[in-house]
């Protein structure tokens, strides 16, 4: 029922998924990863039989780079692109994300993300929480699920969820990670937004990095388990007043070793750091504590 196409982001396998659904009208996208990967996310729906401008309608589960980086080029040959009202501007003018991103990214902007133009307006269709969008023979419910971003969407078709980042990151055998790049991270918020989810009772989680999962309750209890964990790290590291710059190697060192202990290898950890950075859930984290503490 659900394909799942790899972007092969930074060369790397089963870092960036898109997912292709095929409806009686057509396919559908779930995510459409960054611009770089885009002739990957071409030749994936090519081996359906599919070319760009088949794809009448791109579902979003949040604006970030990763995920939704080539919306513009969906939009470009035709593409409605379903989103969270808070993520609209951004996609309409995307110059603020695209100049702040470049900031973080300098040289690398390029290379890891490409572009992003903007979407005319009358292609973006923001959902509402619980608001369902009916596609030929299959209907899709939108809920909003904050906590990883303030706009961020897990999608449901019938016992599927897709979860963007709010599942977190799990890549192969490898353990679940919490995403936590800034600006909007919530613990409390996320914790509810699992909860949503897992009322749910899903049969599936579809992870944008990367695929299916279906053990949903252990799953579940590792990424509460593993944000806390990450949290707590950050707030006592804070709390004997070390910087930033000060925390990002030992965190990486600390987040790498987990994966290590895991059994996760040399090359499944550099597939973690393409997919979830740690240095941004230091800066993300980081945040989270001084907008808490204000
Ligand atoms: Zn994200």
């Amino acid at each position: 029922m659900v394909k799942i196409l790899d972007l092969h982001f930074q060369d790397l396998e089963g870092t960036i998924a898109s997912f292709l659904v095929e409806t009686s009208e057509g396919p559908v996208l779930f995510e459409t990863g960054p611009h770089s990967t885009f002739p990957h996310l071409e030749e994936g729906l090519k081996q359906h039989g599919y070319r760009v401008r088949d794809v009448k309608h791109v579902f979003l589960t949040h604006i970030h780079l990763d995920h939704a980086g080539a919306a513009w080029a969906m939009a470009r040959e035709g593409a409605a692109i379903y989103l969270h009202p808070f993520g609209a501007k951004h996609m309409a003018d995307p110059g603020k994300l695209m100049s702040s991103a470049r900031r973080i990214y300098r040289d690398d902007m390029d290379r890891l993300w490409g572009d992003m133009q903007s979407i005319p307006e009358a292609q973006l269709r923001t959902v509402a929480h619980r608001e369902s969008i009916t596609v030929g023979d299959h209907t899709f419910v939108s809920w909003h699920t904050p906590g990883h971003a303030v706009h961020h969407i897990a999608w449901q078709l019938d016992g599927v969820i897709f979860t963007g980042d709010v599942a977190g990151v799990k890549l192969g055998n490898g353990p679940v990670a919490p995403p936590c790049p800034p600006p909007d991270i919530n613990i409390e918020d996320w914790i509810e937004s699992i909860k949503l989810i897992k009322s749910l009772n899903p049969e599936a989680l579809y992870l944008t990095h990367f695929g299916k999962v279906d053990n949903i309750v252990d799953h579940f209890d590792d990424l509460t388990q593993g944000l806390e964990d990450w949290a707590n790290w950050i707030r006592e590291h804070l709390e004997r007043g070390e910087t930033a710059e000060e925390m990002t190697p030992k965190f990486q060192t600390w987040a790498e070793n987990q994966l290590a202990d895991y059994g996760v290898d040399d090359l499944g950890i550099a597939r973690y750091n393409a997919a979830n950075p740690p240095w941004m859930s230091v800066a993300g984290l980081i945040r989270y504590w001084k907008k808490r503490n204000e």
